[in-house]
């Protein structure tokens, strides 16, 4: 059968979602003869948040050509070494879920098994000791990482934290650069072909009409094509996390810039504090069942480093996902597609993960079906396991109140009860397919949050405990020591991508 290929593509909203999209798409199908155009509205504007990420950023800007001190400099970023989640357990306790990996395999069995055998004997390090991300992060530094053997500084892991309004203006330079047009306007009408239900054409408020052979709608938690055109409706997760609303807000900062995003449990929910080169964002999510919008502009506008630059924005959303972010010829990419909430800042990763998955579905003007399922299965699935992990953190706690009664009291998905069950035996955490969180972040976290296993692995059992603990503290006397080694988190901006003084 004669291919019958996609030539035009429209995508309908330009904030992180819609100029992420535009460059991924711009780069992939280049030489392909399609058009790429993108429609957004400064009238309506971006939801402008967004602003920690995760590692897989690194290489997938990398991958479309971006040099990384350029787009630094240019949204004012910082480097994250992971999550400190502060005050979360209970008042006082604090933990990192560090990015990279720790430790070591023997024999097939992984570090951490040793590790809690070697708790269980009284005889472990701290967990974070093992971590030259979380090391450093502790002490405020970063570099990245370098080419030698046995040491620790290869495995340094980063993500960024960046200016959301700068970083859509990047990526928009980067797709315009790569042949993507925009146009500038307010989508009115969106029609359907009368004899499948697919989306014929666009109308802006002036008049003008665009037609396109595939749609990406970017419109943010509007969802004007997906929902308000094609009622692909909605999953609705709020049960499972319960927060519905943030206040945000920046501020200038007053101490060193720190390496990692900062998470601290309230009350009612929590607050990030994300540091930048030129200011530092600041944000209270939680939950309007238990906690009135005045009462939590109060806890964040009080608990401010330094003096808050405009007035606090306050968003709403309900957590949870499009059932269907593929139907017919649109695609919904970003806040349209879902949103489960900013803990572990996975946003924007969800953005570029939906657009490369959609590379790998992508269509023919035929839209086969099964090409469709699949894209929506695989996005499903990514974002139900990312849920799990969000809903580990809000359910193992010790904090009181009412709202922390009810994570605690919920009934647990199934998939993350069986993965807790099995956690609490021995230990052992699985990863199925090609999840998103590893097995070294659900250990941190899950250990971080308290969540102790009754025994461990017998495999370990091999290796007398005493020698364990011996291979463990030589480890981590060489994290402290490569730790050291490292500068400050600000002299290495300082020197290798500090934004211009504005
Ligand atoms: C409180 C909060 C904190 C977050 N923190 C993080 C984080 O730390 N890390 C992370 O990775 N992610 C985070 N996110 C998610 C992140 O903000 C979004 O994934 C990202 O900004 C993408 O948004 P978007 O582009 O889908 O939507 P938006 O930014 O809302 O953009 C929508 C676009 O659609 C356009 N539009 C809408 N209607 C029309 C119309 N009728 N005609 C034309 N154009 C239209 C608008 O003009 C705009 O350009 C957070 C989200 C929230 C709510």
């Amino acid at each position: 059968m004669p291919l019958d290929p996609v030539r035009s593509i429209a995508i309908v909203g330009g904030g992180t979602a819609g100029w992420m999209t535009a460059a991924t798409l711009a780069h992939h199908l280049k030489g392909l003869g399609c058009h790429i155009r993108l429609v957004e509205s400064a009238e309506i504007g971006t939801i402008g948040v967004g602003e920690a990420t995760i590692p897989p950023i690194i290489s997938h800007l990398a991958s479309l050509g971006i040099d990384e001190n350029d787009l630094i400099r240019k949204t004012q970023a910082t480097f994250k070494l992971g999550i400190e989640f502060k005050d979360w357990v209970q008042p006082g306790h604090s933990y990192i879920h560090p990015f990279g990996p720790t430790g070591f395999q023997r024999n097939g069995v992984d570090f951490t098994a040793y590790w809690l055998r070697c708790r269980e004997a009284g005889v472990a390090p701290p967990l974070e000791a093992h971590s030259i991300t979380a090391v450093a992060a502790r002490r405020i530094k970063f570099m990245r990482p370098v080419d030698l053997a046995n040491s620790p500084l290869q495995h340094i892991t980063y993500a960024l934290h960046l200016d959301a309004s700068l970083l859509a203006a990047y990526l928009r330079t980067h797709a315009e650069a790569h042949g993507v047009t925009r146009t500038e306007g307010k989508v009115r009408n969106v029609a359907l072909r009368p004899n499948d239900g697919f989306i014929e054409s666009i109308t802006l408020e002036s008049g003008e009409r665009i037609e396109a052979d595939l749609y990406i709608d970017c419109t943010g938690f509007r969802g004007l094509l997906i929902e308000g055109a094609l009622k692909a409706g909605y999953e609705d997760w709020s049960r499972w996390l319960p927060c519905d609303r943030a206040m945000a807000v920046a501020c200038e900062r007053t101490g060193p810039l720190s390496s990692h995003t900062l998470a601290t449990g309230r009350e009612v929910g929590w607050q990030w504090r994300i540091p930048l080169q030129h200011r530092v964002g600041n944000g209270y999510v939680y939950s309007s069942h238990f906690v009135q919008d005045e009462a939590a502009r109060d806890v964040l506008l009080g608990s401010l480093e330094g003096r808050a630059l405009r007035e606090p924005l306050a968003l709403r959303f309900t957590t949870g996902r499009r059932r269907l972010s593929w139907s017919k010829n649109c695609v919904a990419i970003g806040l349209s597609a879902g949103f489960l909430e900013p803990l572990e800042s996975t946003g924007i990763h969800m953005i570029q993960r939906a657009a490369l998955v959609l590379l790998q579905f992508f269509p023919d003007r035929r839209f086969r079906q099964a090409e469709i399922d699949g894209y929506n299965k695989r996005l499903a699935f990514e974002y139900e396991r990312v849920r799990d992990f969000l809903v580990a953190h809000y359910s193992q706690t010790r904090r009181q109140g009412e709202f922390w009664r009810y994570c605690r009291e919920m009934e647990l998905p199934d998939s993350l009860r069986e993965r807790l069950e099995l956690f609490r035996g021995c230990g052992r955490i699985i990863r199925t397919d090609a999840e998103l969180f590893t097995e070294r972040s659900w250990f941190f976290v899950l250990l971080g949050q308290n969540v102790l296993p009754e025994s461990h692995d017998p495999l370990t059992e091999d290796v007398p405990a005493a020698d364990m603990q011996q291979l463990l503290e030589r480890i981590t006397e060489v994290v402290a020591r490569c730790a050291a080694t490292m500068p400050p988190h600000q002299d290495f901006i300082a020197q290798h991508c500090a934004a211009p003084a504005s």
